[in-house]
């Protein structure tokens, strides 16, 4: 019976938001959304991923943004987990899945419904509506899946192999779209792409595919749980651990490729590129393990080379004075080398505190120095608090839709929680960090670890078990106020006693991925492109998954969940310019030209 009346509830506001969207009636939509509510667009009207926040806002863009998407047939959508009461940010809530179209596209979207204190009604808190497809370009899986007649029927013909070594060559062809860099990022936007049938290479300087895994640190196996880091199209098999070590998650991504007959040249590093506006491609030189150069002319480039990208090496002049090994954690492979001799690890996060309990394990005896604050959780269950969607049952593609479906300020609040519980449950670690004098730090207003990253890409450690071993003085701690300068044997330290060392790591991180850009696009792109990843005085990560100011770059970065979500919609976005459905300058609104193309049928702008 409840479930009858919320549905028709559902069903009703969804009608009534069709009707407001098609008759541009304002008082009809300002009568759909409470005061504070969210619409959150990801390509689907606006072509742009975008938060508009307040009613009076969202009605606003509601009908100044939409172009000539035409939104239309919203509907439940009964494929889909079915609609449901759940707790939000701390606010109880409907919440539903359903589909809709436009005149380019499928799409689908989350409304959360709260009732009005007013006069009962249902008014939308929440509203996402993203874009999953476009039409006549769907992607060719399940019934659509390629028949491979040219090779399954024509015995003269090459077979798949051959095929498959002419398309990775690019002997005669440049790819339409360069991916730099073949970790997680590079490895689900080049399958997406594939996916949509553009021709796309991945390039990576490393050896092997994996390698971005296989040569961090021998305990490592990742800090969120299998059901979360699922690549596209190809999820982990469900007799996987929990915890994937490093390896394992290498050699997939061997399989990955493989299986998914990605384009991949290992060994191959990216040295820069410049655009040619007139001719609307890049000119890129390609250097290969062995100093040759290949020079190639893509029109798009696909920026996949991490959020840590060149070591942040911090200014200690006295450094130069210190008799001993100086590492960047980046160049830091195992603690078998230290076993026996003295360590000073610099730098709180998550990789000061891996290097630590690795030289620690490694029979060194280790000193952690902490320079700020440091956010410190432990891996299980607080870490993982954020991901409790994951676990609650809908379909992998359904939790992925509902996150997405979060605004800004809303995850802040989730957050907030996540962070207050955790806190409470490792109270009995926190209070041992602080008994030895380890500052903590709960993120900006208390929001945690995930916005940690989101912002500033660390400053967080998940705990497993090197705090334990801070507050049982197995590893010493020390403040950076502390030292007075670096000598030949060590540390001298304020008290006037040495700290003797033979090895000094640099836990410091890494610079933003402004200074790659600068140094392989110069100074112009880089000043056009602006910050990259946190959020600014915005709602949406800077520069990432989106078109960017400059024509032709794009980026993609992120966990693995971020970029299985995202890859979605930055392939849609490549695919549709190359269909010449964005143009630049736009703001990512269809020319009224594209109206009559997609109206006549025609495929292409150009
Ligand atoms: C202990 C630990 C546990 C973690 N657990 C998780 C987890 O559970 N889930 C999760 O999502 N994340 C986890 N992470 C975070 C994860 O490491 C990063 O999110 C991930 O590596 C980022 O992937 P990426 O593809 O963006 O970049 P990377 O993996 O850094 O790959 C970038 C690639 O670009 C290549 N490259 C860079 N510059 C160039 C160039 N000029 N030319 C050619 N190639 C280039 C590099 O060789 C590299 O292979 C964990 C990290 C650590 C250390």
């Amino acid at each position: 019976m409840e479930k009858t009346m919320i549905e028709a509830a559902v069903a009703q506001w969804l009608a009534r938001f069709e009707k407001g969207l098609s008759a541009a009636d304002d008082f009809l939509l300002k009568s759909l959304f409470h005061a504070d509510s969210h619409w959150r667009d990801v390509l689907a009207l606006t072509w742009r991923i975008q938060t508009v926040s307040g009613r009076d806002d969202v009605v606003a863009a509601l009908r100044t943004d939409l172009g000539c998407a035409r939104p239309s047939g919203f509907a439940i959508d009964p494929g889909r987990t079915p609609l449901r009461r759940v707790t939000r940010a701390g606010t109880e809530t409907i919440e539903a899945i359903f589909k809709f179209e436009t005149n380019e596209g499928r799409g689908s979207g989350v409304v959360r419904l709260t009732p009005d204190s007013g006069d009962g009604s249902h008014k939308a808190w929440t509203l996402l509506t993203a874009l999953e497809a476009l039409k006549g370009h769907e992607e060719q899986v399940g019934k659509s899946r390629p028949h491979g007649e040219s090779y399954s029927r024509d015995f003269r013909g090459p077979n798949w192999l051959d095929l498959r070594k002419e398309a990775v060559a690019y002997g005669d062809r440049d790819p339409a779209v360069l991916v730099v860099g073949g970790g997680q990022a590079g490895l689900s936007i080049a399958a997406r792409l594939t996916q949509l049938q553009v021709d796309t290479l991945v390039i990576d300087r490393m050896e092997r595919i994996g390698d971005n895994w296989r040569k961090r640190y021998h305990a490592l196996t990742l800090h969120n749980q299998v059901q979360v880091n699922h690549l596209p199209y190809m999820p982990f098999p469900p007799t996987w651990p929990t915890y994937i070590p490093k390896d394992k998650l290498a050699a997939w991504f061997e399989a990955y490729v493989e299986s998914l007959e990605l384009n991949y040249w290992t060994g191959t590093e990216f040295e820069g590129g410049r655009y040619d506006e007139q001719a609307g491609r890049w000119t890129v030189t390609l250097r290969g393990a062995d100093g040759t150069r290949r020079i190639m002319h893509p029109r798009h480039v696909v920026m996949a080379t991490g959020v840590s990208g060149i070591p942040s090496i911090p200014d200690i002049p006295s450094l130069r004075d210190f008799g001993g090994k100086v590492l960047h954690s980046s160049q830091y492979e195992d603690g078998e080398a230290w076993q026996g001799k003295s360590t000073i690890v610099i730098g709180t996060g998550n990789s000061g505190h891996d290097i630590a309990q690795d030289l620690h394990s490694g029979g060194a005896k280790v000193t952690l120095v902490q320079r700020s604050p440091t956010l410190i959780v432990n891996v299980e269950p607080s870490a993982q608090l954020p991901y409790a969607l994951y676990d609650e049952g809908p379909s992998l593609e359904d939790c992925d839709l509902i996150t997405t479906s979060m605004p800004l300020s809303l995850a802040k609040k989730s957050h907030v929680l996540f962070t207050e519980r955790a806190r409470r449950i490792d109270k009995e670690l926190l209070d041992g960090l602080e008994r030895i004098g380890f500052k903590l730090d709960f993120g900006e207003d208390g929001t945690g670890w995930q916005f940690k990253y989101l912002t500033r890409g660390g400053g967080y450690y998940f705990n497993v078990g090197c705090s334990d071993l801070l507050v049982d003085g197995r590893i010493g701690l020390l403040q950076f106020a502390e030292i007075e300068r670096f000598v030949a044997e060590g540390a001298r330290l304020r008290s006037g006693e040495t700290l003797a060392a033979d090895l000094v790591v640099l836990a410091t991180g890494y610079k933003g991925q402004e200074y790659l850009v600068r140094k392989l696009f110069g100074e112009d792109v880089a000043e056009r492109v602006g910050a990259i990843w946190g959020f600014g005085d915005g709602q949406e990560l800077r520069n990432m998954f989106t078109r960017t100011p400059q024509p032709g770059l794009w980026f993609i970065a992120g966990s693995l969940a971020q970029c299985r979500i995202y890859s979605r919609y930055l392939a849609l976005q490549i695919k549709a310019s190359e269909l010449g459905w964005l143009r630049e300058g736009l703001r990512g609104i269809l020319e009224p030209d594209a109206e009559r193309v997609l109206a006549t049928g025609e495929k292409s702008l150009s």
